[in-house]
C-alpha cells in the first residue's frame, strides 16, 4: 500500500505519485520479466523513456493471450520462493486451453487485503459490523478477501459459503448480520426467498449489501434495495490482477472509485487501441503500480467503461469508473464463475465430432441461483459417443462439470427447437426459467 495514501489528494498529487510508481513498475518489468524486456528492446524503449503518463501510450498492450502464452510462470517478476499465493485465473481453462496463473508476494497479498479494507471503510463499515460473506469459495478465490478484510477491520465475520438462501436468511436474523457480501444473482434469489416466506426486511439488522464480482445493473440494484430496504453497492476487480479490489462504490453511488495508488487507468478505443477523449466510453486498460509478482503493463481488461476524474459528491478525488456492463469479448459469468462460450463449444465438439449446433441458456433457479442449461443438436446418422443417447448426455454432463466446475442440464433437441431470433451459436440466453424441450 502506498504510504500515506489519502482518498482526498489533489489530482496533481495523484498524477505525481503515479508517475513515480510507473517508473518503478516499468523497471521491475524490464529487469525481471524477459517478455517485457524483449518487447521494450525491440521498440528501442527503456523504462526511463516514460517521463510522463502520456509516454506510456508508446508501450504495446498486454493481452490475455500474452498471459496464456507464458503459462505458468513466464511473466513472474519474482522468484518462486518469494511467491506466497498462486491463483488460477479460471479453472475452466484447464481442460481446453492453457490457463493463466497469477502469483502474489506477501506485499501483493497485503495490498489486495488493504484495498478491500479501504472499500469497506469507504462504505462506512466498521468493527461494529457483522459481515456475512456468502460466496462459493472454491470457485471464486476472491471471496477470501472479503473475509480477510473483515477480520483486519475488526468486523465480526459470519462466513456462510454455499448454504441455501433460507439458511442464509436464518443466519442473517440470528447473527444480526449488518452487511451481506454476495453475488447479484444470489442476492436476488435471497430476495425472492424472503418474499415467498413473507419475511419482513424490517426483521433483519442489515445496513447494506455489497455485490461482486459481476457488475451490478441499476435494475438489480433497485430490485434489491426495495426488497431489503438497504443500499446496495457494487465492486470491481480484474481476474488477472485482484478481483475484487480494483474499484468500488461509495455511498454517493455515482461510479466506482478506482484505487489509483495501485492501478494506472487508460481508456482506449476497443478496435483501434487509440486513447478516447476524457469522459467517453472505451475499453479499460490498466497498469499495475506496486504489484511485485505479476506486474502488468497496459493490460487490456476487455471491460467497457467511462473514466471520470471530476470530484465525487462524497468528496473523494480518486477517478471513478462507470459500472461495467459490457465487454469486448463473449465472457459471461455464472454465479461468479467466468465462462467463454467458445470454450464450451470446444469442449462439446471434443466429445462429439458430429455436434451440429448448440445453445447455452442461463436461467435463475429457486434454491441455487444461476444455472446453466445446454441444448445440443447432433446428426442422426452417427452413433452416440459413449454408446447410447443417455450415456452421451451423461458423458457431456460429467465433462462440463470437470472442466468448468459447474453442473449443467444437458439435453438433445431438434434443430427447429433451438431458440433463434437471429442469434448466433455463441449467444447465451438469459431466462427466468429452464427452457425444457422434452
Ligand atoms: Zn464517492
Amino acid at each position: 500500500m502506498a504510504q500515506g495514501w489519502s482518498d482526498y489528494r489533489s489530482r496533481d498529487e495523484i498524477r505525481q505519485l503515479q508517475r513515480e510508481q510507473l517508473q518503478m513498475t516499468l523497471n521491475r518489468a524490464y529487469f525481471n520479466v524477459d517478455f517485457y524486456r524483449r518487447r521494450m528492446d525491440g521498440l528501442g524503449l527503456l523504462p526511463e523513456d516514460v517521463a510522463t503518463r502520456d509516454d506510456l501510450a508508446n508501450f504495446p498492450f498486454t493481452t490475455r493471450q500474452d498471459l496464456a502464452e507464458h503459462y505458468p510462470y513466464g511473466l513472474f517478476a519474482e522468484p518462486l520462493k518469494s511467491i506466497v499465493r498462486l491463483k488460477i485465473s479460471s479453472p475452466a481453462w484447464l481442460d481446453q486451453r492453457r490457463p493463466i496463473v497469477i502469483g502474489f508476494t506477501r506485499h501483493d497479498v497485503a495490498m489486495w487485503q488493504a484495498l478491500m479494507v479501504r472499500l469497506y471503510q469507504q462504505l462506512g463499515i466498521t468493527e461494529r459490523d457483522i459481515v456475512q460473506v456468502a460466496f462459493n469459495f472454491s470457485l471464486f478465490p476472491g471471496a477470501f478477501t472479503f473475509n480477510h478484510a473483515a477480520e483486519s477491520l475488526g468486523a465480526t465475520l459470519a462466513p456462510s459459503a454455499t448454504i441455501s438462501a433460507t439458511l442464509q436468511l436464518q443466519i442473517m436474523q440470528d447473527f444480526r448480520s449488518t452487511v451481506l457480501a454476495t453475488t447479484a444473482a444470489f442476492a436476488l434469489h435471497m430476495a425472492e426467498t424472503m418474499e415467498r416466506q413473507s419475511l419482513d426486511a424490517a426483521s433483519l439488522y442489515l445496513r447494506l449489501i455489497l455485490l461482486g464480482p459481476d457488475p451490478l445493473t441499476e435494475d438489480t440494484r433497485q430490485r434489491l434495495e426495495s426488497a431489503f430496504k438497504v443500499p446496495v453497492y457494487g465492486l470491481y476487480g480484474v481476474n488477472e490482477m485482484v478481483e475484487p479490489g480494483v474499484a468500488g462504490e461509495c455511498p454517493a453511488q455515482q461510479g466506482l472509485h478506482l484505487a489509483e495508488d495501485q492501478f494506472f487507468a487508460e481508456i482506449v478505443h476497443p478496435t483501434t487501441g487509440e486513447p478516447v477523449a476524457p469522459g467517453h466510453e472505451g475499453e479499460l486498460v490498466l497498469t499495475t503500480l506496486t504489484t511485485e509478482a505479476y506486474p502488468l503493463i497496459r493490460y487490456r481488461t476487455r471491460d467497457i467503461t467511462v473514466l471520470r476524474e471530476a470530484p465525487c459528491a462524497c468528496g473523494r478525488t480518486s477517478a471513478r469508473l462507470a459500472p461495467i456492463l459490457r465487454r469486448t469479448d463473449n465472457r459471461i459469468s455464472i454465479r461468479g464463475i467466468p465462462l467463454y462460450p467458445e470454450q464450451v463449444e470446444a469442449l462439446l465438439r471434443g466429445i462429439d465430432p458430429f455436434l451440429e449446433d448448440f445453445r447455452l441458456i442461463v436461467y435463475t433457479s429457486h434454491g441455487i441461483g444461476e444455472q446453466l442449461e445446454i441444448h445440443l443438436v447432433r446428426s442422426a446418422n452417427h452413433d452416440f459417443p459413449g454408446g447410447s443417447r443417455s450415456q452421451y448426455l451423461e458423458l457431456t454432463r460429467s465433462h462440463i462439470r470437470r472442466a468448468l466446475g459447474l453442473g449443467a442440464r444437458v439435453q438433445m433437441v431438434d434443430a427447429e427447437h433451438l431458440p433463434k431470433e437471429g442469434l448466433t451459436y455463441k449467444t447465451v440466453f438469459r431466462s427466468t426459467a429452464p427452457l425444457h424441450q422434452s
